[in-house]
């Protein structure tokens, strides 16, 4: 009889499996029995906290039970298999081609693109394209391609890899007290013959806010007409991208901007789909280089292969399908703007209940659905905001306190970010949380108050 089967009747955390410790480092000897294991490794997620709770995230903690049924069929599929699964490919080209229509490519079968595994893959996509395109030209022209430069706003990280990657400049416009964003210009002083493009965020990490995408590509476009040089706009849409087309239909931040060559947006976040997938497009079949795309023969047919994985899970895929069908324009702006009021909720409730000054109140025609605050300028309440934070924790809220970049790093700055799921009830509870947390540090008063390298949390 082996192990595992005469353990099958023990009590669960009595068991010889339990009762002494699991291994943790060495690779295990030999086989338990399969509840005992499911107990212990469940239990053990018990630690990473309540997602639901975590107001850091832009990702999805709550998705809908047919997804979770789908999330479950898709199990086997492996996107790199057309040949396996015709279909799934046949959903994600569907998803592109719904996209292209969303962002108002010149029409959704000129679009090319792909799905990622998120926004960092897609933005080393794009990225990647311009690099390629910027080479071709001056290669043609017989100037040297050794110093490309891109020029971003205060962006997120997956833009520092990319240029890091890929031996590219990066001119990273700081923030100044008083503009946290990038500004026309800002980037015309920074753009030369090297640049390979411009990246504007749409829902910048640190505050929320929308970079200004058509004011940059007015003046890029005069730029061109005083110099001649051409320079690509290309939006990291990861949040913007899923919510601006629902929420501000009237901003012109995507393909209806010629000089916009190319999106990525995160479907996992307010694309609404499970954690896993992003998508990237290009406005033309032209604007993606050919030396990119690796082509695959299925079923008789030829289609691009585009990502930077191999295999790759296709149920997020499938699951951004079924939402594209499920909730449509509608219901994608009805899911979003009950965001948008819980935001306004939060950052009125905020601005009264404490020495705060709100820098962002979640305003869908300016940005996403997240409030971001710091303390009023000149007051010392006795707290930092990452004491504030701290006592957060204590009843499962992760509200993520952090210090700007440069040129604000002095800065710190508190931040929500509402998602779907994040109701007016919940939203309610933590404003009476906040109060008992600050009623606390006042009869508490710090010692010693933390400082953001004290401070632990990953908010970007
Ligand atoms: C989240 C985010 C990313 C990275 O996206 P992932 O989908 O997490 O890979 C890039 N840019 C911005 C602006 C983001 O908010």
């Amino acid at each position: 009889m082996s192990h595992a089967q005469q353990n099958n009747d023990d009590e669960t955390y009595a068991s010889s499996d339990l009762a002494t410790g699991l291994p943790k480092s060495a690779f295990p000897d030999q086989e338990r029995d399969p509840r005992h294991i499911f107990a212990a490794v469940r239990d053990e997620l018990m630690l990473d906290g309540n997602a639901r709770q975590n107001l850091a995230t832009f990702c999805q903690t709550w998705e809908e039970p047919e997804i979770h049924q789908l999330m479950e069929a898709c199990i086997d599929k492996n996107m790199v298999d057309k040949d396996e699964y015709p279909q799934t490919a046949e959903i994600e080209s569907r998803c592109v081609r719904m996209l292209a229509d969303l962002w108002h490519a010149p029409t959704s079968d000129s679009a090319v693109g792909c799905s990622t595994t998120g926004s960092s893959e897609a933005a080393m996509l794009g990225g990647l394209a311009m690099k390629r395109r910027w080479e071709a030209c001056r290669q043609a022209e017989g100037k040297p391609t050794d110093k490309p430069n891109l020029i971003t706003g205060p962006v997120q990280i997956c833009w520092h890899k990319f240029t890091r990657y890929w031996d590219i400049e990066h001119r990273e416009i700081p923030m100044e007290q008083g503009r946290l964003l990038m500004t026309p210009e800002e980037v015309l002083s920074r753009c030369d013959e090297n640049t390979i493009g411009v990246v504007p965020t749409l829902g910048v990490t640190f505050t929320g806010e929308y970079e200004p995408v058509r004011q940059i590509s007015d003046a890029l476009d005069q730029l061109q007409s005083d110099t001649g040089l051409d320079i690509p706009i290309h939006v990291d849409g990861a949040s913007g991208g899923f919510l601006a087309p629902f929420c501000a239909p009237d901003l012109e931040w995507d393909f209806r901007l010629p000089r916009v060559r190319s999106i990525n947006a995160s479907g996992h976040k307010f694309g609404l789909a499970p954690l896993g997938v992003g998508w990237v497009l290009w406005r033309e079949e032209q604007d993606l280089p050919e030396s990119m795309v690796f082509w695959v023969n299925y079923l008789g047919g030829n289609m691009r292969d585009i990502a930077l994985n191999f295999s790759r899970p296709g149920g997020q895929i499938v699951c951004q399908c079924y939402n594209f069908l499920r909730l449509g324009r509608e219901g994608y702006r009805k899911v979003h703007t009950a965001c948008y009021r819980s935001a306004e909720y939060l950052a009125n409730e905020i601005a009264k209940i404490g020495p705060f000054e709100i820098v962002f109140s979640g305003d869908m025609a300016r940005g996403i659905p997240a409030v971001s605050w710091k303390l009023k300028d000149g007051t010392d309440p006795g707290f930092t905001l990452f004491d504030l934070a701290d006592r957060l924790r204590v009843r499962g809220w992760q509200v993520p306190a952090y210090t700007l970049p440069a040129n604000c790093q002095d800065q710190a700055i508190q931040r929500i970010l509402v998602r779907n799921g994040v109701s007016q009830d919940l939203c309610a509870l933590l404003i009476e949380h906040m109060q008992a947390a600050l009623a606390h540090l006042e009869a508490h008063p710090v010692q010693e108050p933390l400082t953001s390298q004290e401070a632990s949390g990953f908010h970007h």
